[in-house]
């Protein structure tokens, strides 16, 4: 079996503590013991080898990259682990995603910080599985732990994570007709989303779509909601206006957002 290694920092706990005072003094990644000994327990059944550093630290969780060798001499594979964060401020807006999602009637209780960090990585979870089994482009889910989601990773082999759609380099001749054809595939990509899985994303921009080689892949979907949600028609709306948006200023010439929900929910 390989020797678990682990190369955050912040996993190390006690032994780097002083020498990372001063890194830890300035970066907001500290994670907590119990977070730390989650990560331990990953390791230890082998669904992680190395945890790396944070590819992305956010106001509600931090995405690090990861590495698993499933066999003794096979090639790594790459992950990403995303630990909600245990903040109650940043989830107060939040509650409007959960009341009347008939999945989280209970448990949902304000207040518990612990519990609704659970929640939401539970949230994401299962709406990833749905998703990826829909055949829709996002990363596999693969294990999950309380507020610890493990997933595969949406990069390359080295562990680099594909861009942002928003950061995504398109240039070059065909270019326009690049973003032509992202614009179609994300249509079919909602549509499907609807269709298949019964979800309204509910927080899609450029922020939460991957781009990798024509491809776009779909993220972030812990406030994802049923279609039964009674506010997921509103949701969809706002996703519709947010990518049309997005795909105006990109120079594509955009249906209305009138017939694209039709589109969508027909
Ligand atoms: P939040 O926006 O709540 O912080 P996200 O799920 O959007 O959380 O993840 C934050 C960022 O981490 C993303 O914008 C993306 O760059 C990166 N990321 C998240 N999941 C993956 C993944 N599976 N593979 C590669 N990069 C990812
Ligand atoms: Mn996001």
């Amino acid at each position: 079996k390989h020797a678990a290694k682990i190369r955050l920092d912040d996993v190390k706990g006690e032994q780097s503590r002083e020498k990372d005072k001063a890194d830890r003094a300035t970066s907001e990644q500290v994670l907590d013991q119990r977070t730390r000994m989650i990560l331990l327990q990953m390791i230890n059944r082998g669904f992680v080898s190395e945890v790396h550093g944070a590819i992305s630290t956010g106001k509600e969780a931090n995405v690090y990259g990861a590495v698993a060798y499933p066999d003794l001499d096979g090639p790594p594979i790459q992950r990403a682990i995303k630990v909600y964060k245990t903040a109650i401020l940043s989830f107060k807006d939040r509650e409007r995603y959960i009341t009347g999602e008939h999945r989280f009637k209970s448990g949902a209780e304000k207040g518990n910080s612990r519990k609704m960090v659970k929640l939401w990585a539970e949230k994401e979870f299962r709406n990833l599985r749905r998703i990826h089994s829909a055949g829709i482009k996002c990363p596999e889910p693969i294990q999950l732990k309380l507020h610890v989601l493990v997933m595969e990773l949406l990069g390359d082999r080295k562990g680099y994570a594909y861009p942002r759609l928003r950061d995504a380099a398109i240039s070059g001749d065909d270019s326009e007709e690049v973003w032509r054809s992202l614009y179609i595939q994300l249509l079919g990509i909602m549509r499907r989303m609807y269709q298949v899985c019964r979800l309204v994303h509910a927080d899609l921009s450029e922020y939460n779509i991957l781009y990798n080689n024509r491809q776009l892949y779909i993220i972030d979907v812990s406030q994802s909601v049923e279609h039964d949600h009674p506010r997921s028609l509103e949701f969809l709306r706002m996703d519709i206006k947010n990518t049309g948006d997005f795909f105006r200023r990109e120079g594509v010439e955009i249906l209305s957002d009138r017939a694209v929900f039709d589109f969508i929910t027909a």
